[in-house]
C-alpha cells in the first residue's frame, strides 16, 4: 500500500494546475508568467515582482533539517491551519467521508471538516486525574466503524496540554493502515521536550505530522507551516495545493529565523517557557481560586475555576487577555492562559490572588 492510496480516489491521477514556476527550466529572460519587468517603486529591490516558487528548495531543505526528516517528505505552507484544510479536501470527498476529532480539541479540524461537507466523529477526551488522556481503541474504533479518512490527534493538545505517547501513535497507525490518515499535530511540539511523531514515518506511511514555526519560533504573521509525511503523499498534496502558497517575505523570514544564531536564540526561549510554565502550573494549583489545573506540556495552562468572570474580568481591566473556553461542552469553567514573560506570569498570578498587576 503505498500512503497516496489515502487520497481521494478521484483525485489520484489529478495533475493540478501547472504555474509558470513549476517547470524546472533555466533562463534569464522570464517572459511566461506576465509579471512586470519593473519593480514597483515600494519594492525598489524588485525581490517582489515575480511569483515566487511554489515550495523553495532552501525552505524545504531548512524544514527537513529542523524536523529530521528527508526534503521529499516535507509539503510547506500557509500555516498548520492551511494543511489542515488541504489534507481535508485532498482525503475526503467533498459532501461525503468523515473525520474524527477528540474535543476538546482545536477547533479548525471540525470547521474545515464542515465546511467540505464532511461529517465530524468525536471521541472525546476523558479526564485521568489532572490531566486528559485518549482512548486510542475508541478512537480507531470509531475511525473504522465510521469509515473516517482522517483522524485527528492534536498532541501537545489544544487547549488541554496533554501528550499522546509514540506507543499510542504507532498503534493507532497500525490499527487503522490502509483505512484512514493519521494526522499528528504538533503546533506546540518544541515546548514538550519529547521526541516527535516525525521519528515514526519510516514506519508509519498513514501518518503525517504538522509543524508550524507560528508559535516557538514566534512567527505567527509569517504563516509558515508544513506537513510532513511519505514522499508520495507529499507530492500529491503539493498538487491540491494553491499554486504559490508562500510569499516570498515570510519563506526569507522563515530562512532567517532557522539560522543557527536566531535558532538558538529561539530555544533558549523555548526552555525559558517551559520553567515557567511548570512555575505558573504550580502556583495555580496551590491557588484557592482555582479547582483544576491541567498538567501541560504546551506552551499554556488549562484551568478550571471557582469564578472564572471574576477572574477575567479582573485580568481584563489590566488588559490581560487569557482565552475564554467557557462556550466548550464540558468546559464551563475553564479558561486556557498562555505563558507569557516572567513578568506577564508574575502578573496573572497576582491578579489571581486578588492584588494588583504590577510585577
Ligand atoms: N494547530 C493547533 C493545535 C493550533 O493551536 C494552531 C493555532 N492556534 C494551529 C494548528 C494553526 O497554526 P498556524 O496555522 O499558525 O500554523
Amino acid at each position: 500500500m503505498n500512503a497516496a492510496s489515502l487520497v481521494r480516489e478521484d483525485l489520484r491521477d489529478f495533475a493540478g494546475y501547472r504555474s509558470a514556476r513549476s517547470e524546472a527550466v533555466q533562463g534569464d529572460t522570464w517572459l511566461n508568467a506576465n509579471e512586470s519587468p519593473w519593480p514597483n517603486q515600494a519594492d525598489p529591490g524588485g525581490r517582489l515582482r515575480r511569483y515566487p516558487s511554489p515550495q523553495p528548495d532552501a525552505l524545504r531543505a531548512a524544514l527537513a533539517g529542523l524536523y529530521g526528516v528527508d526534503p521529499a517528505q516535507v509539503l510547506a505552507g500557509r500555516g498548520s491551519d492551511e494543511a489542515i484544510d488541504l489534507l481535508v479536501r485532498a482525503c475526503c470527498r467533498p459532501g461525503d467521508d468523515a473525520v474524527v476529532v477528540s474535543p476538546p480539541t482545536f477547533g479548525m479540524y471540525a470547521v474545515c471538516a464542515r465546511l467540505h461537507g464532511t461529517r465530524v466523529v468525536e471521541v472525546p477526551l476523558h479526564e485521568d486525574g489532572d490531566a486528559y488522556a485518549l482512548d486510542i481503541d475508541a478512537l480507531a474504533a470509531a475511525a473504522l466503524r465510521e469509515r473516517a479518512r482522517l483522524v485527528f490527534v492534536c498532541s501537545p493538545g489544544n487547549p488541554t496540554g496533554h501528550l499522546v505517547s509514540l506507543d499510542d501513535l504507532e498503534r493507532l497507525s497500525r490499527m487503522l493502515r490502509g483505512c484512514a490518515l493519521v494526522v499528528v499535530d504538533e503546533a506546540y511540539g518544541e515546548y514538550t521536550g519529547a521526541p516527535s511523531a516525525a521519528t515514526l514515518l519510516p514506519r508509519c506511511e498513514n501518518l503525517a505530522v504538522l509543524r508550524t514555526l507560528s508559535k516557538a519560533h514566534a512567527l505567527a504573521a509569517a504563516r509558515v507551516g508544513c506537513v510532513l509525511a511519505a514522499p508520495d503523499l507529499v507530492a500529491t498534496l503539493q498538487r491540491c495545493q494553491a499554486p504559490y502558497p508562500l510569499p516570498t517575505p515570510s519563506v526569507e523570514a522563515a530562512l532567517a529565523a532557522l539560522q543557527p544564531e536566531a535558532h538558538a536564540s529561539t530555544r533558549a526561549h523555548v526552555a525559558l517557557t517551559c520553567v515557567a510554565r511548570d512555575r505558573l502550573l504550580a502556583r495555580l494549583r496551590a491557588a484557592p481560586q482555582v479547582l483544576r489545573a491541567y498538567g501541560s506540556r504546551a506552551n499554556f495552562v488549562l484551568a478550571r475555576l471557582r469564578e472564572p468572570q471574576a477572574c477575567l474580568e479582573r485580568w481584563l481591566a489590566a488588559g490581560i487577555v487569557v482565552r475564554d473556553l467557557r462556550a466548550a461542552p464540558g468546559l464551563q469553567d475553564a479558561l486556557r492562559i498562555g505563558v507569557g514573560t516572567p513578568e506577564d506570569n508574575t502578573r496573572v498570578l497576582r491578579l489571581l490572588a486578588g492584588g494588583g498587576g504590577n510585577a
